[in-house]
This record gives structure tokens, sequence and C-alpha cells, in this order.
């Protein structure tokens, strides 16, 4: 089957994808489970819900790559900053690209021999996610953190193991800057 060739704009400020083929957002409720202060998600989550981050992406039939958009607003849960959920890919042959248009950020990232990793991510920086590292991003700064991922149609997102165990590294604030700790709950 012959693909059409294609020009697609990103706004490396706010990541929108145009065209674009999908789109999802993850609220602070969908988070449940997710951060250290149950208490304090609790309290985030009593009287409203607030959006943590959307995926925007661009995807043609039959292609074998396809790409987006992350935008992760900044937030705290106590002192935990605003994550994505996590995730293994189903495909442990298959990596990905994390292309950071703006806003800072961490990339944690963890294999199953139990080897961590810290990847720092600013406008320019392009985080090589490795197969068989699963990866999460943090937005540490005060600003949209928004990057352009790209990655096989068939990886497929693991996010099961994750939301089970937790990762082994976290970032929180501390006197007033982010900080990579191991995670007190980690099974
Ligand atoms: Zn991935």
């Amino acid at each position: 089957m012959m693909i059409d060739p294609a020009q697609v704009f990103i706004d490396g400020l706010g990541g929108d994808v145009t065209p674009r083929t999908g789109h999802y957002r993850k609220t602070l409720r969908e988070m449940e489970g997710m951060y250290q202060d149950a208490a304090a998600w609790a309290a985030a989550t009593a009287e409203t819900d607030s959006l943590t981050y959307e995926v925007k992406e661009y995807r043609q039939e039959g292609a074998d790559l396809f790409f987006g958009t992350t935008t992760m607003y900044p937030g705290k849960v106590g002192d935990e900053y605003y994550m994505t959920r996590g995730h293994f890919h189903i495909r442990d042959d298959m990596g990905e690209v994390y292309y950071t248009q703006s806003g800072l950020g961490v990339l944690v990232l963890e294999d199953r021999a139990g080897e961590t990793r810290e990847v720092a991510m600013s406008a320019g920086s392009v985080a090589f996610i490795p197969p068989g590292w699963a990866h999460r991003s943090i937005n540490t700064g005060t600003e949209p953190l928004v990057f352009v991922w790209v990655v096989n149609v068939a990886a497929g997102n693991d996010y099961a193991e994750i939301l089970e165990r937790g990762m082994r590294r976290l970032v929180v604030e501390e006197n007033g800057v982010p900080v990579v700790r191991d995670n007190p709950s980690y099974r």
C-alpha cells in the first residue's frame, strides 16, 4: 500500500499538531494512586479536576511510524511534580525519541534489570529511549513542557507494570529545586 507524504505543523509552545488524527487528555483525578502524597492528591481533586497533560498525534493508516506531541502542564502534588503515567513498550525491541520543544523537565527511565537513568529535558534536547527502558516524563518547570515523540506504531504502551509497582526513582521539589530520589513505595 502506498502512503502519501505529508507536511504537519507543530506548535512548540502550545503543542498543537496540525493536522492531527488523535488527541487525549489526562486529568489529576485520572492519576489516582500514582503520587506519593495521597492526602495532597485527595485535597487537590476534591472540588475540582485539573488537566495535567495531553497528547496529540498524527498517524496514517498502514504506516510504520507515527508521531505527535505531549504537552505537560506545570503543577505538583505535595512535593512531587506533575508527571505522565510512565510505560514500557509492549514490544521490547522498539525504542522512541523525545524531542523537547519548550519548558523544563526530566525524563526518568529504568530497565527490568533495575538500572535507572535520568535525561534532562529542555528546548533542543533529544532524549533517545532505547528498547527495553520504561519512561516517564516530569514537568519540573513553571511553564508547559512540550515535546515531540516519534515511535513505531507496533511498539504499544504497557502502563500496567508501572501502575502496579511505580518507578524506582521520583522527582520532587526540595528547597525550590527538582531533586531525583529513590521511590520509598517502589515494590
Ligand atoms: Zn513510549
